[in-house]
């Protein structure tokens, strides 16, 4: 087994009517839980990480992991970039055996959007890797990208058809009131929106921000045609509170197998419960 394109996982999603967690990763224990917990289940997935993530755990430290895992559990890994802006950082993450890429344009003005994102899908195509973009804008804050309430955008369904032709993107984020990070108060979501743009295009569609959304909110955003539910921020506060937990519960504590375990298990929960919103355990 290996790592894989994020092309034929999303369209078999779309075709099936149900969705591919990408998970956001970080180390050696948080690539060990998602794949443990996907293969026990049989679910697709997509490990992601953001250009800092990348950067904190090094590139080339991801794809070992990953292979060794895929090879481990016999299962297909796509291992993804979240967010990435820079071409010639996403050509270099190819060259190391990344076969998914997300380019992030959504704060350039439409055109400059698709001349950025042609660029990418042009280049990556050649390696069979497969693009998303983003079209509107999502508030919130992931890693280094902040982007105020105020600067949020709402996908227009017109110029996503137009984006996505200009483009030959695999696959299009679309914004309709999701935010990365925590919500101050809960999201209320355009799904009139959605299913319009999903009427009006044929490549799977992706929900970010999904952290903090109600599970009967992502579970209609699937019903009407979003294929790929990311989540970071859910899994970074289970891991982080059970951690800090055992550290008050045990204040010796120093050895990482023992206070990395209750961590690990939290986040696992967190796995699990997101493969059941997205309906995909068993759909390898
Ligand atoms: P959350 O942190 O809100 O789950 O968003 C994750 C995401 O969209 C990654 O691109």
């Amino acid at each position: 087994m290996s790592i894989i394109s994020s092309h034929n996982m999303l369209k078999k999603a779309q075709t099936e009517h149900y969705a591919v967690p990408a998970f956001n990763i970080h180390n050696l224990e948080t690539m060990q839980v998602v794949v443990e917990t996907v293969a026990e289940l049989q679910s697709p997935v997509i490990l992601a990480g953001t250009p800092g993530t990348y950067s904190y755990a090094g590139t080339e430290n991801i794809i070992a992991i990953a292979d060794e895992l895929s090879k481990k559990y016999n299962i297909p890994l796509a291992v993804h970039l979240d967010h990435h802006e820079q071409f010639d950082d996403i050509a270099y993450k190819i060259s190391t055996g990344v076969r998914s890429v997300m380019i992030d344009g959504s704060h350039f003005p439409f055109e400059e959007n698709i001349a950025i994102v042609k660029h990418v899908v042009n280049y990556a195509h050649r390696y069979d890797v497969s693009v998303e973009a983003e079209l509107g804008r999502l508030g919130g804050v992931e890693d280094d990208l902040v982007v105020d309430a105020k600067d949020a955008l709402y996908t227009n369904p017109n110029q996503a058809v137009e984006f996505i032709e200009k483009t030959g993107i695999d696959s299009l984020a679309i914004a309709i009131g999701t935010a990365h990070g925590l919500y101050k108060s809960e999201p209320k979501l355009d799904f009139e929106r959605l299913s319009e743009i999903r009427s009006m295009v044929d490549i799977p569609l992706v929900l970010h921000g999904a952290s903090g959304v109600p599970e009967k909110d992502v579970r209609e955003c699937i019903r009407r045609g979003i294929c790929k539910v990311n989540v970071a921020t859910e899994l970074k506060i289970a891991f982080s509170d059970a951690l800090k937990q055992y550290l008050i519960e045990h204040p010796d504590a120093n050895d990482p197998r023992h206070y990395m375990k209750p961590a690990k298990a939290a986040m696992k929960d967190i796995v699990k419960k997101i493969i059941a919103t997205c309906g995909c355990a068993g759909k390898l």
